[in-house]
């Protein structure tokens, strides 16, 4: 980096989970370069205080009064930390004007309204958050359009189709954000889950510790139920055809279990740009925090050929419906999508919880989207009433 680089002001939505570790991790590198102003998690008042020690941020957002007056009361003494709580605090520090980056880390619906008071407020957004642009994908890039945002993918499979999309330089020599100049297609990658060579019964059988050990990549424990049962890949479909402005069928799935290609881009001359890695998350985070500067983020090497073989498959939507389900959503569009999401976060939580078997994910998700009448609304009112409908039928059917 060049010395005069200004520093980067930047807020952590879910500073205690894997995607808040990550980046904190690439910051500690790069101190010059980045200045933490606020800090959120939902109840961890354990690890908030080591963070709150170690990075002094203006503000800590907990999630609810008990952990708030926890946290003050863990960290008395140790420095000036204003407290908010809950939604508005997520939100306050999203848009607040001394913030120029919002790291949108907080898993499911929660992180709604957070990414879309940044958005509104033209802030850079590192986006892990998938939830939000699947329930609200439209509203929250016109929102960004109009005030100037930058949306920066950190999923893997975004970030690298992001990457291999073309980059522009404006005529003030800035870099732009990329188009879909010349792209035919683009193609996401998924690793298959922990179960990709199971047979039904198998599946049947799963315990939420098997689904949350996954191969490759370490992860929360939503996110990891959601890659077992391929619901991930789904609603990295949806994301991408709003972050890119892409049609559901030009995305195209393949499973390639070695997560080393995170995803590739088809352009019509018949050249296919793909981006590598190790599966760290540490590559997206520091490619999306220093864009279009490019800096260390601790990952190791890629080593082609101690990997020495890359494969691909078809993904077998008869054993794993939730893809087909997130394609048939993506298409309907509405508040398809969003129903199909609200149903999976209470399946899954049920799942995680014991109270239902792995295969009933899939069942809850197909009978809650069928049975839900689908609004063309894709207002924020009619969304979280949509949202909120669907969690109720999907309850009444664990
Ligand atoms: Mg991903």
């Amino acid at each position: 980096m060049t010395d005069d680089a200004a520093l980067q002001r930047i807020v952590i939505l879910g500073a205690t989970g894997t995607i808040g570790d990550n980046t904190l991790d690439v910051i500690r590198r790069h101190r010059d370069r980045f200045d933490v102003v606020a800090l959120t998690a939902n109840t961890n008042v354990a690890a908030m205080t080591k963070l709150v020690r170690e990075f002094a941020p203006r503000f800590v957002v907990m999630g609810n009064d008990q952990s708030r007056a926890e946290l003050i009361e863990s960290l008395s003494g140790a420095g000036n930390v204003e407290v908010l709580v809950a939604e508005q605090g997520l939100c306050d520090v999203s848009a607040h004007e001394d913030v120029d980056a919002v790291v949108a880390g907080i898993v499911g619906a929660a992180g709604l309204s957070p990414v879309l008071a940044a958005a509104r407020a033209g802030k850079r957004i590192l986006l892990a958050n998938k939830e939000p642009m699947v329930m609200l994908g439209g509203t929250i890039m016109q929102a960004a359009q109009d005030s100037g945002a930058v949306m920066l993918p950190l999923d893997s499979e975004h970030n690298a189709i992001f990457q291999c999309l073309p980059q522009h330089i404006n005529a003030s020599g800035e870099v732009t954000m990329p188009t879909l100049a010349g792209v035919r297609r683009v193609t996401l990658t998924a690793s298959g889950g922990p179960f990709r060579t199971f047979s039904d019964e198998q599946l049947h059988a799963v315990t939420p510790e098997q689904a949350c050990k996954h191969p490759n990549w370490v992860m929360g424990r939503k996110i990891s139920v959601d890659s077992a049962t391929l619901m991930n890949k789904g609603l990295e479909v949806i994301e991408a055809c709003w972050l890119f402005g892409i049609a559901p069928d030009d995305v195209d799935v393949v499973v390639h279990p070695q997560s080393v290609i995170h995803s590739l881009v088809e352009y019509v001359d018949g050249s296919t740009l793909a981006q590598l890695a190790s599966p760290d998350m540490r590559v997206p985070i520091a490619h999306a925090l220093a864009w279009p500067e490019r800096i260390e983020s601790g990952a190791p090497s890629l080593d082609l050929v101690e990997i020495s073989k890359l494969e691909f498959e078809v993904p077998d939507t008869a054993r794993f419906p939730c893809l087909r389900l997130a394609g048939d959503a993506a298409r309907e569009g509405g508040t398809a999508p969003a129903v199909l999401n609200a149903a999976n976060e209470v399946a899954v939580d049920a799942f995680l919880h014991g109270r239902v078997q792995f295969n009933d994910i899939a069942r809850i998700n197909e009978q809650t989207l069928t049975a839900s009448s689908i609004s063309r609304d894709v207002s924020l009112d009619a969304v979280i009433d949509a949202d909120a409908r669907a969690r109720a039928m999907a309850l009444s059917q664990l």
